[in-house]
């Protein structure tokens, strides 16, 4: 597949997918982005979420955009206030390095007080959901006059949520020899009529759900009792001395508390949410980045605008509401062709939504365990030994030292001094009381019995296991460190 470079897309652009870890376009891309730079002409986009139908839009909106023209140029229209923040979250992203350029995304459940202040700058796009927009324009807080590009995203979503009169009523307010570029899962008769009614001799990309990107990534889930999955997590993170990850909680106070706990535990993770002043904020994303916080617990709405593409794991301690918040949470990792690996934790009340998303996502979530003590120290003792086996020795120890321990370790047998080195090894890992975190489908339904028994069958339950021991602050590139105080904003 040819790569981003031969899209005609500008160095700025191009630069901003760099950093994104972007390597090649997606079939929608690949098939949008020239047609949409090179000719003015409308566009039916038939993909859903996943398909990186966000950038098919997104980059060759930004390029046709003239930052120099103080009006809104472009309106992208949204069904969901969700939608609408990934949407501006992406195109901010794509944006990094044309700095002239203003977006703003408005919505319902906010206040309109702050939008109507951002509007007193020129917004050269502007993010919509269509309710608040008709609310704004109504105030003459947004004026379409000048629209040379309107974007219709998830367009049968917006019809299903009752938007057909709004819709009609926006376009009435926007100029006629715009582009529309619409975009939708599904076909239905009313979005025919859309089209006939507003669009001119569309041209129709079209893909399908096995078309749908990242697949590097593997969408797992464990299935255990709500209380216990911080537990989990601490045996993921455990499994892993490399692990670099994202934990999505719900609200701010879980991701607070996620954080402290394991922080008190010694492990290197850290708080991103709205309540850190942006001083604390930039700090944490700054370790964060330079690879010395290798846990990041986060908000949606926080984890906005971070533009990481070196994750292994993303984790889900919660689902979100919205099918495109998890599209936007695991597409963090399997960046740049690597691996990645999608991991929810399912407590009893989540499996609708897991089946909710599978169908709407179109992807298969597998059941994986979570670790036992036996499975981690398995892991970490066999990582070890692989390193064993790879490290170099010519050149690295100095001739006077190998002849000593030669001399030392001659009276011992090779098993002997294998033994011997092992051993050193094991006592890093410590031995714990570690339970069976994993709930099976016959627990599920006894209520209250908990996580214990059953569901695995090597029949370690309570009995003696393993912890990866870690000094305080000692996970691989950190250091002794104190759990922050944080103070909070309210
Ligand atoms: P979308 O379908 O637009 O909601 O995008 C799905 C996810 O894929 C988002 O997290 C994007 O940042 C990501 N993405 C979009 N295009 C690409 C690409 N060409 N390479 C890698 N990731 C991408």
């Amino acid at each position: 597949m040819s790569d981003f470079h031969s899209l005609g897309l500008s160095p700025e652009v191009l630069r901003a997918l760099d950093d994104l870890g972007f390597e090649s376009p997606s079939p929608i891309q690949a098939q949008a982005i020239p047609s949409l730079l090179s000719d003015a002409h409308d566009l039916i986009g038939l993909a859903q979420t996943g398909t990186g139908k966000t950038a098919a839009f997104g980059l060759p909106l930004l390029e046709r955009i003239d930052p120099e023209f103080p009006h809104t140029q472009a309106l992208i229209l949204a069904p969901t206030r969700e939608l609408g923040q990934q949407i501006a979250e992406q195109i901010d992203l794509f944006s990094k390095y044309l700095p002239k350029l203003n977006v703003l995304a408005v919505y319902g459940g906010a206040a309109i007080s702050n939008q109507i202040k951002a509007l007193h700058k020129p917004q050269h796009i502007i993010i919509a959901t269509p309710g608040r927009l008709i609310d704004l324009i109504g105030r003459r807080a947004v004026k379409l006059d000048h629209l040379e590009i309107l974007v219709l995203d998830e367009a049968d979503e917006m019809l299903n949520m009752g938007f057909k009169e709004a819709l009609d009523e926006i376009l009435t307010y926007t100029p006629k020899d715009k582009m529309t570029w619409l975009f939708s899962a599904t076909m239905p008769r009313e979005i025919r009529r859309i089209v006939d009614e507003y669009m001119h001799k569309p041209i129709e990309v079209k893909v399908n759900q096995e078309q749908t990107l990242n697949k590097n990534i593997e969408h797992q889930f464990v299935s255990l009792n709500h209380n216990q999955k911080s537990a989990a997590l601490k045996r993921f993170i455990d499994l892993d001395p490399d692990i670099r990850a994202v934990v999505f909680c719900r609200t701010k106070l879980d991701t607070q508390n996620l954080a402290e706990e394991l922080m008190h535990e010694g492990y290197q993770a850290d708080a991103l949410h709205g309540d850190l002043s942006q001083a604390q904020r930039d700090r944490v994303m700054k370790r964060f980045k330079e690879h010395k916080l290798p846990i990041l617990i986060a908000t949606d709405v926080a984890a906005r605008g971070i533009d990481v593409n070196d994750l292994s794991h993303v984790f889900h301690f919660a689902l979100p509401d919205d099918a495109a918040y998890y599209t936007h949470r695991s597409g963090r990792t399997a960046r740049a062709g690597k691996k990645g690996i999608s991991l929810v934790f399912v407590g009893q009340r989540d499996f609708s939504k897991l089946k909710y998303l599978q169908s709407r996502l179109g992807i298969e979530f597998e059941r994986v365990r979570i670790p036992d003590a036996k499975d981690i120290a398995f892991t970490r003792m066999d990582q070890w030994g692989q390193k064993v086996v790879d490290q170099k020795v010519m050149g690295v120890i100095p001739d006077h030292i190998i002849d000593h321990l030669e001399g030392l370790f001659a009276q011992l047998s090779q098993e002997e001094l294998l033994g011997k080195i092992v051993a050193m090894e094991m006592e890093k890992i410590q031995v714990e009381n570690q339970e069976d975190l994993n709930v099976s489908k016959s627990q599920k339904s006894k209520k209250g019995k908990g996580g214990k028994g059953g569901y695995n069958k090597s029949g370690n339950n309570g009995g003696p296991s393993f912890k990866a021991k870690r000094k305080p602050g000692s996970f691989k590139h950190g250091h002794k460190r104190k759990p922050a105080k944080r103070k909070r904003r309210d």
